[in-house]
């Protein structure tokens, strides 16, 4: 099956998925047992030419989800009766300076910016405008093919070099690439080893109570999906497919 077929098969997978009911469903019977559910949003760069898609997806995350803060994630904040949202964005761009701040600050969000060392002279502007720094390793490696020295290195080094910039204790981080190949065991105990309190993935789904603090969901989100494709993904319509697609 090539790329775009198979982009087709899991697009039309999402819809039924979704106008099955299942999705929805699902999410009224947690909030009926009152479980907390979270999505949590990965972006990357975001352009020039996409400032305008990128201020109405978090508009429409206002709109759909209760949207919370990185310190209200730390104290357990969580609607009980709402799906909750998370924003981070993941590596280092300029643009984030010039295009995400003024849009989270017009929305009046903010999000954790998961960076590697090429981010450290981002830092005095994201900070100063009350936006919270994870870590993302040194060199944006692969975890999972280095050598354990190396990992150690990636892990630990990235953190400092974070908290010597910020002069605060980073307790967020994010698996470069964080797709299944991208951590293992000894991946997520280096983790922990570092000081770190939770680990994201890329991977899709519903956050609850339960999740791993180390293998948190989140969606990597494309700011040319429709509004209602958008909708279909994070109500989960395709949280059960991830594994076969
Ligand atoms: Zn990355």
């Amino acid at each position: 099956m090539n790329r775009q077929t198979k982009q087709k098969l899991r697009d039309a997978l999402i819809f039924l998925t979704y106008y099955s009911g299942w999705p929805a469903l699902r999410v009224w019977f947690y909030h009926w047992r009152k479980v907390p559910l979270l999505r949590v949003i990965a972006f990357h760069e975001i352009k020039d030419s996409e400032i305008e898609n990128f201020q109405k997806c978090l508009v429409f995350l206002k709109n759909n989800f209760n949207v919370i803060s990185p310190n209200d994630f730390l104290a357990g904040k969580f609607s009980k009766i709402k799906a909750n949202a998370l924003i981070t964005f993941d590596d280092a761009f300029e643009s984030w300076l010039k295009n995400v701040l003024p849009a989270l600050k017009k929305e009046n969000l903010s999000a954790i910016f998961f960076t590697d060392n090429r981010g450290l002279a981002l830092i005095p502007a994201l900070r100063q405008a009350g936006q919270t720094i994870g870590g993302h390793t040194v060199n944006h490696s692969r975890l999972t093919k280095i050598t354990r020295d190396e990992l150690a290195f990636e892990i630990a080094e990235n953190k400092k070099q974070l908290e010597s910039a910020t002069g605060q204790k980073i307790v967020f981080f994010a698996y470069p690439f964080g797709d299944k190949q991208s951590f293992n065991q000894t991946v997520i105990n280096e983790v922990k080893k570092a000081g770190y309190q939770y680990g994201f993935t890329i991977l899709p789904g519903f956050n609850k109570s339960k999740t791993n603090h180390y293998l948190w969901h989140r969606d990597s989100v494309d700011l040319n999906w429709s509004e209602n494709f958008l909708r279909t993904w994070l109500a989960g319509a395709y949280d059960g497919w991830k594994k076969l697609l």
